[in-house]
């Protein structure tokens, strides 16, 4: 039985510590006793500190947005995985599309990085989805096979399995709605199907495969009960507390 999984990261939508404690305490104070679904935030690494004491006595979990491609050393400006180790983060986002697009992150890193995590005991939140060019070309699933690979690959056949799977097709990132409940579904059929082929069926049972590209409570609403769809990553329309709330009691089926 997969337990369903809400996250939020802030990318740098949040960039004050004002806003961020004001939102932080409207999370905590709405959600902190959340036990049916597991709860996590991302916000920008020096926000971190502040997130965790905001947190704490909670059922929430935080997390950062990316690591150093490298443990230690000479990398300028990067974030090493052993800090955030030690600020006690559980999870790491890990080859969003921003980051691939924006900063030339690629496969080959984001399996470095899982390798990193393993090593640490942090939880990956990989992103994997095709973009509007995979579609028209055809190659969607050729697209999301190769980031499967490169995302569990370097990983041992037990920490495969918490690595948490992102779905985000790039062309329905930041967008007035997310991609269709239908379209939805048979992806994340397909992409369980593909960790089944490429992998094997146990693992395939017990990964979580969460989706993310503007979900908003309607989103939250449609998916609540489609299988293969085990949480949601949400981006600008959990960056209010009241929000994110209606989020994640809607993927409950609460409102229904
Ligand atoms: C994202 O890019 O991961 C995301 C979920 O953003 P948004 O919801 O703002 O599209």
């Amino acid at each position: 039985m997969r337990k369903k999984i809400v996250g939020s990261s802030w990318k740098m939508h949040i960039n004050s510590f004002d806003e961020a404690s004001t939102l932080a305490q409207g999370i905590a104070e709405r959600l902190g006793s959340e036990e049916e679904v597991d709860l996590f935030i991302l916000p920008a690494f020096p926000l971190i500190t502040m997130t965790k004491a905001m947190f704490y006595g909670t059922n929430i979990k935080f997390g950062a947005q990316n690591i150093a491609v490298a443990e230690k050393g000479a990398h300028t400006g990067e974030v090493p995985v052993k800090l955030v180790k030690e600020l006690e983060c559980a999870y790491v986002e890990l080859n969003h599309a921003e980051r691939r697009s924006m900063y030339n992150e690629t496969d080959e890193m984001t399996a470095i990085k899982v390798g990193l995590c393993e090593q640490y005991g942090l939880t990956p939140i990989v992103c994997i989805g095709e973009t509007s060019e995979d579609i028209e070309r055809d190659r969607s699933r050729m697209t999301l096979r190769t980031q499967i690979l490169w995302a569990l690959e370097n990983a041992s056949p037990a920490f495969r399995e918490q690595i948490i799977l992102a779905y985000e097709p790039v062309w329905a990132i930041g967008q007035a709605e997310s991609a269709s409940k239908e379209y939805i579904a048979k992806t994340h059929k397909m992409i369980r199907e593909l960790v089944k082929a490429d992998f094997n069926e146990d693992l395939s049972n017990k990964i979580r495969i969460i989706y993310g590209g503007s979900v908003s409570p309607e989103t939250a609403l449609q998916l609540s009960d489609v299988e293969d769809v085990d949480g949601l990553f949400v981006g600008r329309f959990g960056l209010q507390a009241e929000n994110f709330e209606k989020i994640v009691n809607n993927f409950k089926g609460e409102s229904r």
